[in-house]
């Protein structure tokens, strides 16, 4: 490969304002996070990051670029001297590499060294008659060329480069503070998750497990999906909070009527939600609810059960349609786990006709039926938490055991 570093940007500073400093500190420190364990070197700069390549393989530093938020595109470079005959056959050689049919190119110059003793015009026109000269598939056109030629020359040497491919964009994960996800096993919520993430929302997530009504594989589910998810986070770690919502879940599946079980049982989550993301720091929740995807994701439904907190709660797909929604997924690698068949606690005993419309004075009447609030602070004080990271193998799938009872286990052998 002809290329020896890759030339990382991260968007306009200007932008980020009195911020700047926090973003750029968040953000060397989660790329040397990414980077980790590869063979290459890292120049840190005010708005450029450098990285040399070394003997390392690109797609593998490509793969873990896309694991940093914040930054917005990168390019390719060949690195050479900025001496302009050193710029000249190093220009034709990437053109000869990169070009194997006729096409129309352009050359730009930039100027970052102000003591060049050249205009950046010069160098344009010198490079671009050489190039021209010595490969006959290229052809002159300024306006709309099919491949553009950058130069970039700086105190150190000319940076030569071809393409400029868009990367995960956002701001670097951290720094907007920290959010609870709210996650399920489906395919929704881990891409709210990644998407708050990528807006620098750090994450923390909290799980309503009913085992053993709902199977343990579903808990392993969600495990599987956080290490998925612990690729963006700092220090490619997250934490997880596993709600013991049996008890409460069977409660309302006893006194509520039916029609009402899925608002209700959501009303519950919220409730539950807000308390342990005062209690974990967390500035607002996330999920993955969808304007009219389900009955509970009617407007009228999310009136009803928003009604029971005034927390801040962001819902990064409220727009989106499924589809979208599906790409997403298959692009942070968790669309075959999250279509694994296990149910979870919004599958179990679903209503024939749940209410699309539901009453927020229905909603409290039939809360009224039984002590909730003592339930709800039951879950919230016996919640279950434990850190997943990237690479962990953890294995929930004990026969015949409920979740707390696995993290207890785990956590008795050191394991979690
Ligand atoms: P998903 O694909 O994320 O499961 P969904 O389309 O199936 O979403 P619902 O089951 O109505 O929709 O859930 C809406 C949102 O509520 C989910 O995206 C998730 O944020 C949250 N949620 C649902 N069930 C749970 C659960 N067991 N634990 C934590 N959050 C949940
Ligand atoms: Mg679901």
């Amino acid at each position: 490969m002809i290329y020896n570093q890759i030339l990382v940007r991260f968007g306009d500073l200007t932008l980020k304002g009195k911020n700047q400093k926090v973003f750029l500190k968040t953000l060397y420190k989660l790329f040397s996070q990414k980077m980790a364990g590869l063979n290459v070197d890292i120049d840190y700069l005010f708005d450029r990051i450098f990285i040399h390549l070394n003997d390392e393989d690109v797609n593998k530093v490509i793969e873990r670029l896309n694991l940093v938020s914040g930054i917005s595109s990168y390019s390719l470079v060949l690195k050479c001297s900025n001496d302009l005959e050193d710029i000249k056959i190093k220009s034709k050689e990437l053109m000869d590499e990169v070009v194997k049919t006729k096409v129309t190119f352009k050359v730009n110059t930039r100027k970052r060294f102000k003591d060049y003793p050249m205009h950046s015009m010069d160098v344009t026109k010198a490079v671009s008659g050489y190039v021209l000269k010595n490969n006959q598939n290229l052809v002159v056109d300024v306006h709309n060329p099919e491949v553009e030629l950058n130069i970039e020359i700086r105190e150190d040497g000319a940076y030569l480069f071809n393409t400029h491919i868009r990367a995960m964009g956002g701001y670097p994960v951290g720094v907007a503070g920290k959010g609870l996800l709210m996650l399920s096993g489906g395919i929704d919520s881990p891409v709210a998750g990644y998407l708050a993430m990528k807006q620098g929302v750090e994450i923390e997530c909290i799980h309503f497990e009913s085992t053993p009504l709902t199977s343990i594989e579903s808990a392993q589910k969600v495990v599987d999906l956080v290490k998925k998810l612990a690729k963006y986070a700092p220090n490619n770690k997250i934490n997880v909070h596993m709600v013991p919502f049996k008890e409460l879940h069977m409660a309302l599946l006893d006194n509520v009527p039916e029609s009402y079980n899925i608002t209700i049982m959501r009303r519950m989550m919220y409730r539950i939600a807000t308390k342990l993301a005062i209690k974990k720091d967390c500035l607002c929740l996330i999920n993955g609810e969808s304007v009219g995807q389900v009955a509970s994701q009617t407007l009228g439904s999310i009136n009803t059960i928003n009604s029971v907190t005034n927390y801040p709660i962001l819902r990064p797909l409220c727009t989106y349609d499924k589809i979208d929604i599906i790409e997403l997924s298959k692009k942070i690698d968790c669309y075959d786990l999250s279509i694994k068949p296990f149910e979870d606690c919004c599958t179990v005993y679903v209503p024939k006709a749940p209410a699309t419309a539901p009453k927020k004075h229905l909603a409290e009447k039939y809360e009224e039926a039984f002590d909730y609030e003592k339930m709800v602070d039951w879950c919230v004080e016996n919640t279950n938490s434990i850190t997943i990271s990237k690479d962990s193998d953890l294995d929930f799938t004990f026969e015949g055991l409920e979740v707390r009872e696995v993290i207890k286990t785990l956590k008795e052998q050191k394991r979690c």
